[in-house]
């Protein structure tokens, strides 16, 4: 499959590795926002949340979850971003799921989880959290 995340798991093209189990890879992202920016992503190929078995998913989790405490060992940084972008619309760029481990300084200047607080319409959010539950069932 042309997927550079695949290529990177079976080694066509390379990276610098930082972790791997029998169904999970981690790398470092070669444009890092910041200093021990680590990309986690499945062994098995899947686009996004929609495709990843559950199985796959929580192991990514459980590897970022190791990951993010050796990221916080290596650097002590300030804070941890999560990442995980899913879709065009959603700003994902390379169709593989990867979780972005994001290490952060007070003050490193990076805008990646601002957002303008702007209170919302109590009643809308209410219809949607029923159109979610609904979903559920
Ligand atoms: P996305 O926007 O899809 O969540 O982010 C994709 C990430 O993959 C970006 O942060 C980008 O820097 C990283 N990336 C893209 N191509 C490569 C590559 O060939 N090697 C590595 N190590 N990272 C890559
Ligand atoms: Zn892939």
């Amino acid at each position: 499959m042309d997927c550079i995340f695949c290529k990177i798991i079976n080694g066509e093209i390379p990276s610098e590795k930082v972790y791997e189990d029998d169904k999970v890879f981690a790398f470092m992202d070669i444009n890092p926002l910041n200093d021990g920016h680590v990309l986690i992503i499945p062994k098995s190929h899947a686009g996004t949340i929609h495709e990843i078995g559950e199985d796959d998913f929580l192991a990514v989790m459980s590897a970022t979850h190791k990951l993010a405490a050796a990221v916080r060992k290596a650097l002590n940084p300030d804070g941890i971003n999560l990442l995980q972008l899913n879709g065009k619309a959603a700003n994902q760029v390379v169709p593989h799921l990867h979780v972005h481990i994001v290490p952060r300084w007070s003050g490193d200047g990076l805008t990646v989880s601002q957002w303008e607080i702007v209170a919302g319409n109590m009643e809308k959010v209410k219809n949607v959290a029923e159109q979610i539950k609904n979903s559920l069932k």
